[in-house]
Formats: structure tokens, sequence, C-alpha cells
């Protein structure tokens, strides 16, 4: 592991090529319980006040990438309110702890991100407990593996458009309400939605159509001042990769296929997240950003 995020060494090499075991867990996964333990920058992420007295709300901020967004945000001097689903309560206090240590505000927001009126809820509790909003992450997913279209069931399509696609429209919606002039909009796509895997169908489209609201909407609020934009992670170790993401035959070899032959860490998508969010991005607007290990994206 890294001192910090600026340690020169071999990308190659910075962190181990993992092969995790092929245990399947429930969903929502846990990186409380992720074997092995994933870096989301709790012992290297060095803030330096890029973002000083924002407000933040990062949508799956519990675990995984969402995670170490909020510990970096928090450390650049951001507050910081994430949202999660209530079965993952350990995972939110813990970098909820790491907020509170940077000695910024942490928000917990437990909840279904797939009904509407919890997509309305938490950007208003952000707005009231935090002062306001200048940073929406839409950052929270899901992510089941299917190998034939005749049997994903209707239920997991829907959930998956909900989750990955309607939430970032209800909480766009909700959140332009009170973003000034200057604030960011960042939205979590994946590689997928150029390279879609055979088993993740459901998934890739959700991806595909959020890179398309990206650069869509990016143009309709940059004269407003609102700049949007997109990450687009590869293969990350994080608790949705155990809990169905992937046919679990394939988590040994997780992320081996990249050019740079290991998966990428959390930690690793937090500085792209923090470069979007500061206004030192002030040109950039619909991009989205691959972090992606050296997969080839257009
Ligand atoms: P993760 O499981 O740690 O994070 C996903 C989070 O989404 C969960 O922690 C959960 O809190 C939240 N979530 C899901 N459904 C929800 C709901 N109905 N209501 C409220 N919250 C809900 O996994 P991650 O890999 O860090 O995923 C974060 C984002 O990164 C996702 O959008 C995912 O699609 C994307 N992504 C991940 C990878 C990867 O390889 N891990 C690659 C590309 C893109
Ligand atoms: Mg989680």
């Amino acid at each position: 592991m890294p001192e910090n995020q600026y340690s020169f060494d071999n990308p190659v090499d910075r962190y181990p090529h993992i092969h995790p075991p092929t245990e399947q867990v429930p969903e929502p996964g846990r990186d409380s319980e992720l074997d092995p333990p994933a870096d989301h920058g709790e012992d290297n992420y060095l803030g330096h006040g890029r973002l000083a007295g924002r407000k933040a709300l990062v949508t799956g901020g519990d675990s995984g990438i969402g995670a170490a967004v909020a510990i970096a945000f928090a450390r650049e001097g951001a507050d910081v309110a994430i949202v999660y689903r209530r079965e993952e309560e350990v995972d939110a206090q813990a970098i909820a702890e790491q907020i509170r240590a940077a000695g910024r505000t942490a928000l917990t927001l437990p909840g279904d991100l797939t009904e509407r009126a919890f997509s309305d809820e938490v950007v208003q509790r952000t707005v009231a407990e935090l002062g306001g909003i200048d940073i929406l992450v839409n950052n929270a997913g899901k992510q089941i593996f299917s190998t034939d279209l005749a049997e994903l069931p209707d239920e997991q399509f829907d959930a998956t458009m909900k989750t990955n696609v309607y939430a970032m429209f209800w909480l766009t919606k909700a959140a332009l309400k009170h973003l000034p002039a200057g604030g960011t909009i960042i939205n979590t796509t994946s590689v997928q939605a150029y390279l879609p895997g055979e088993q993740l169908v459901d998934y890739a489209t959700t991806k595909a159509a959020i890179n398309a609201f990206t650069k869509a909407l990016a143009q309709q609020l940059a004269p407003k001042g609102i700049r949007v934009n997109a990450v687009a992670p590869g293969p990350i170790w994080t608790p949705l990769q155990p809990s169905a993401g992937q046919p679990p035959e394939k988590l040994p070899d997780f992320g081996s296929q990249t050019p740079l032959g290991r998966p990428g860490q959390p930690a690793e998508l937090a500085p792209a997240y923090v470069f979007l969010a500061s206004p030192e991005s002030s040109y950039v607007v619909g991009e989205t950003l691959a972090v992606t290990g050296g997969m080839p994206t257009p």
C-alpha cells in the first residue's frame, strides 16, 4: 500500500495482485466482510483543502468507491452526507467516523433509493443538516450477473434500472433546486458502458445510459455554471463483486485482464472525483474520466 496518493512507485505493484475466494456473499455485500479487504484511503489519503467548506452528498458512500470518495472529500475539507441501504449500517458508521476524524460533519442517510420519496428526502436532509449542497455524487449501483436473458427476472431488470438510472434522475432533479453556480454533479458509470459483458446486459445498459445522461445534461447546465461529469471505473475490488456482481468462478482472476494486471482499489478512484468536484476542473464539462487500469475506452 502506498504511503499516500503521491508515493512514486510502479503502478503494476502499487497494490497486491489479489486472488479473491470463489465464495459468494448475499447482496448488499459489506466492506467489513470483504476478503481480502479493500483500501479506501483510510491510512493514506492526504488532503490539501481542495474542497474547503463544500457540502457533498455521496450515494453508496458506505463502501467501495463511494467510501473512498467520502473519505477523500472530508480530508479535502468538505462536509459529507452518505446514502446507503439499511443492511449496511456497520460500513456506514465506519466511514462516518473517518469523516468526523477529518474534522468535518458526517450525515448518515440509510434507506432505499429506488423509492422516489427517499431520493427527494436525502437531498432535503443534506441541505437542512449540512446547510446546503455543492456536490452530488450519484454512485449507488446495483450489479447482478445473469447468464441467460430468458432467466433475467423482470424484478431484477427493474431494480437495476431504478437504482442506477432513476435514482440518479430523481436525486439530480431534487439537487438542482439547491445547487449553486460552481456546483458539480459526478456520476459513476463503468467501462461496461463501452465493453459490455455478456452476463451484465441489464447493468451495462444502465451504465451506457448514465454516460448519455451525463453528456446531455452537462450541456444543459453549463450555462448555469453547474458542471456535470462522470467517472468510468474498470474492475475495482469492492463488495459489489462477490455479492453476485460476477460469477463466483471469475473472482480469483478479477481484474487480472487489465494492462496493469490487477484490480483497482477504491482509493485509486478518489482523486478522479476530487478533481471533478473541485473548481480546478472548471473547464471540464461532460467528460467521462476513465480509471480502468488501461482497459481502452473511446
Ligand atoms: P459497493 O457495493 O461498495 O457500492 C454500491 C453501493 O450502492 C452500496 O454500498 C449501496 O449502499 C448502494 N446502493 C445500492 N442499491 C441501493 C439502494 N436501493 N438504495 C440506497 N443505496 C443503494 O460497490 P462499488 O463497486 O463501490 O460501486 C459503486 C459504483 O461503482 C456503482 O455505481 C458501480 O456500478 C460502479 N462501478 C463499480 C465497478 C467495480 O468494479 N467495483 C466498476 C465500474 C463501476
Ligand atoms: Mg455498501
